[in-house]
């Protein structure tokens, strides 16, 4: 009995190991999967490589799935991934009336503050969302892309500690991303890299509004025009190469480094660079040095957006200790520019007279080259100074429409468009329909004018009146044999004679 019973302790005590066992590995399973969540949230203050910086985009979305989305915009010339944390509530798509924002980071590889800065400023954008009052307020009302990295693969060449040499700055084809746009005056140098292609996509895809770049190496704001045309650049002086937009430019880059406990002074005292001096620690680009073929000068000269390039301080790739005072140097200034979205200049919606949006609108500003166009939705954002402007809005087809604006500081300014189709300019010759050869064909005219344009059904019976017109010339010749008659009998005389 005492050996049965033992016998059958025996033939349990597996099944209740196996058991706990099972028990065990769940349990360090799913404390294993929280400890790991909770070792990436929140963003430690150190260097993420490449795998952890994915690691955390997708740790922020998945703890945060109603105001996030990550996505990827394409592949590094190594095939890695360029990962984007959209920030915003409801994301997934443009809201007409959103406006659009973006941060790129790193694209010097070797340039990392930057990149160590989105991952934070997107941890605090979400874990504040519902706390803190502007927090939630500018991720209700803006739509915010996070680039932390266009450069995964120089970031693998660089090394921590690395403050001023060039290495890993360049992709893995040896090409410097920020000289690899199509430029306007120096053309294309280089082939297209796949970064420099994924990020052009990019901007042309999603209608941003202001942006920056993200770099290292001195403490400044660069702001465009980056070139100059080349007679400028012979004569060997440094030369302030403005673009129309100047004023706008000047103000949104002050507005980073007077944010900035240090930037604004304009001496960043770089051991490189130790005299160098900016103003309001901003400065032209071309002023400070030109350069080709650059980011921010391509997405002012073809998209709706304007961007500026942040030097974030004299060491490219610092020890992690330093993390952390370069994120309380620049929380606010990144915070304080998404924000000039919403209060730098005018926005609205252009529509025709039965309010559909109209796309592509020209929004004019006189005296002032640069135009913008509206979004599909209709919807447009126009950055400017406080000040009085005359708007024009544009658009094949259409009336243009003038309007005298007076844009106040720190107040958005709502101006919406509705635009007028212009009559076709043969309008009144043509005949109505009613008088058309055959009156079946005028019912069927007048049918289309219920649910296609106006302007559809003028062409189509344009269509029809020419088609019309042109069998009768040649019925007109048949139904005079005597013309033909009198031609033939011509001939005969000619070869008779
Ligand atoms: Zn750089």
């Amino acid at each position: 009995m005492r050996q049965t019973r033992v016998q059958e302790m025996e033939c349990e005590l597996p099944s209740t190991k196996w058991r706990t066992l099972w028990l065990a590995i769940v349990l360090h399973l799913l404390y294993g999967v929280q400890q790991t969540q909770c070792n990436i949230l929140p963003v430690k203050p150190t260097h993420h490589n490449n795998t952890a910086l994915h690691q955390v985009l997708e740790a922020l979305a998945a703890t945060y799935p109603n105001i996030t989305r990550l996505y990827s915009i394409g592949k590094s010339y190594q095939g890695k991934g360029l990962w984007v944390l959209e920030i915003t509530k409801n994301p997934g798509m443009h809201t007409p009336g959103k406006p659009e924002f973006k941060y790129v980071a790193n694209m010097h590889g070797n340039e990392v503050v930057g990149r160590e800065m989105l991952l934070l400023l997107a941890d605090y954008l979400c874990s504040n969302y519902g706390r803190n009052e502007r927090v939630t307020k500018l991720v209700d009302t803006t739509r915010i892309h996070l680039l932390p990295s266009m450069n995964p693969d120089g970031w693998e060449s660089s090394k921590e500690g690395d403050c001023s040499s060039v290495r890993g700055r360049f992709n893995a084809n040896g090409v410097d991303l920020n000289r690899n746009f199509p430029d306007p005056y120096d053309g294309q140098r280089n082939e297209l890299q796949p970064e420099t292609k994924a990020v052009m996509n990019w901007i042309h895809q999603e209608p941003f509004v202001l942006s920056a770049n993200l770099h290292g190496g001195t403490l400044v704001v660069n702001y465009p025009f980056d070139n100059l045309p080349v007679e400028l650049k012979r004569s060997g002086t440094r030369v302030y190469y403005s673009s129309p937009d100047d004023d706008i430019f000047v103000t949104i880059a002050k507005v980073y480094s007077l944010a900035h406990p240090t930037m604004h002074k304009g001496h960043p005292q770089c051991p490189i660079q130790r005299r160098e001096r900016f103003p309001d620690g901003i400065t032209n680009g071309a002023a400070w040095y030109p350069i080709s073929g650059g980011m921010q000068d391509y997405n002012y000269y073809k998209t709706n957006c304007f961007e500026i390039t942040l030097e974030l301080g004299c060491c490219k790739y610092p020890p992690a200790l330093y993390i952390m005072p370069y994120w309380y140097a620049n929380r606010e200034a990144l915070i304080k520019y998404i924000e000039l979205v919403h209060t730098t200049g005018i926005r609205g919606f252009v529509v025709d007279e039965k309010g559909r949006p109209i796309d592509g609108a020209r929004i004019v500003i006189e005296n002032r080259a640069k135009k913008i166009k509206t979004y599909k939705d209709g919807d447009y954002w126009r950055l400017l100074v406080p000040g009085n402007y005359t708007i024009r809005v544009a658009k094949r087809r259409y009336k243009n429409s003038k309007k005298k604006v007076t844009v106040v500081p720190d107040v958005p300014t709502v101006v919406n468009f509705t635009l007028v189709r212009r009559r076709p300019k043969n309008f009144n010759r043509r005949r109505p329909a009613a008088m058309t050869s055959n009156p079946a064909e005028a019912v069927q005219l007048e049918k289309p004018a219920s649910n296609v344009s106006f302007h559809s059904v003028v062409t189509h019976r344009d269509k029809l009146q020419l088609a019309a017109k042109s069998p009768k010339k040649s019925a007109s010749i048949a139904r005079n044999p005597s013309i033909a008659a009198s031609f033939i009998c011509l001939v005969l005389v000619a070869v008779l004679k």
